[in-house]
C-alpha cells in the first residue's frame, strides 16, 4: 500500500514539474527600474500564447519583440541583443523573407496607458528545440516608443526600447553563484 502511494506521488510530481515548464510569467520594467506588468507565455500546439497586461505606457502603438539575451540593463536595454532569429530571416511581419522569430504585432496602449493583450508568437516554443525562447540562458521581450512598422530594416523603426523583461532558462542560477560552494564537499566527491 505505501509502495502504491509512492508511485501516485512520484507521478503527481512529474505532472506538476512538465506544466511548470509551459507556463512562464515574465516581469516587465520601464527604465527607471519600476515594474509595470507582465508577459503571461503559455505552450500552445502552434507557437506561444503571449498574455500582456502593463500601465503606464504613452498612449498608441509601441513595437513588441523578443531579443537574443535575457539582459535587460537600463537606460537602452542594448544588452538584449537584436530581434530573436534563428532561422536567419528578416525582419518585420509584413516582410516577404520575414518574419523574426520573434517578430510580434504592435501593441496598442488606450488614452489611460493600459495594455491588455493576447497574441501569438507562432513557431515558437518554451520546450526544447531550435526555435526554444529558453535556449542557452534564455531570451528578453521588449516595447519599443513607438510602432513597428512591419519592413524597415533591422528592426522596424520602432525607435528606443522603453520596457524590457528577462526570461531567464535558470531564475536561481544568480543566487547560487552568491552563495560559496564548500571546498571540502568537492575532495569528497574526487576520492570516491
Ligand atoms: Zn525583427
Amino acid at each position: 500500500m505505501r509502495f502504491v502511494f509512492f508511485i501516485v506521488l512520484l507521478f503527481l510530481t512529474a505532472c506538476q514539474s512538465n506544466a511548470a515548464e509551459k507556463m512562464k510569467t515574465v516581469d516587465m520594467y520601464n527604465v527607471s527600474g519600476d515594474m509595470i506588468g507582465t508577459v503571461a507565455l503559455s505552450e500552445q500546439a502552434d507557437g506561444i500564447q503571449v498574455k500582456v497586461k502593463l500601465e503606464g505606457l504613452e498612449p498608441g502603438f509601441h513595437g513588441f519583440h523578443v531579443h537574443e539575451y535575457p539582459i535587460c540593463e537600463a537606460p537602452d536595454f542594448t544588452t538584449a541583443g537584436n530581434h530573436y532569429n534563428p532561422e536567419g530571416k528578416e525582419h518585420g511581419l509584413m516582410h516577404p523573407e520575414g518574419p523574426h522569430l520573434g517578430d510580434l504585432p504592435n501593441l496598442e496602449a488606450d488614452a489611460g496607458g493600459l495594455v491588455d493583450a493576447e497574441l501569438m508568437l507562432a513557431g515558437a516554443t518554451l520546450m526544447e528545440g531550435k526555435n526554444s525562447l529558453l535556449k542557452e540562458d534564455g531570451t528578453s521581450f521588449i516595447i519599443q516608443e513607438g510602432p513597428d512598422d512591419g519592413l524597415t530594416q533591422p528592426g522596424g523603426g520602432g525607435g528606443p526600447r522603453i520596457v524590457c523583461g528577462e526570461l531567464k532558462t535558470n531564475p536561481e542560477e544568480g543566487k547560487n553563484e552568491e552563495s560559496p560552494t564548500d571546498p571540502t564537499e568537492f575532495n569528497e566527491d574526487q576520492e570516491e
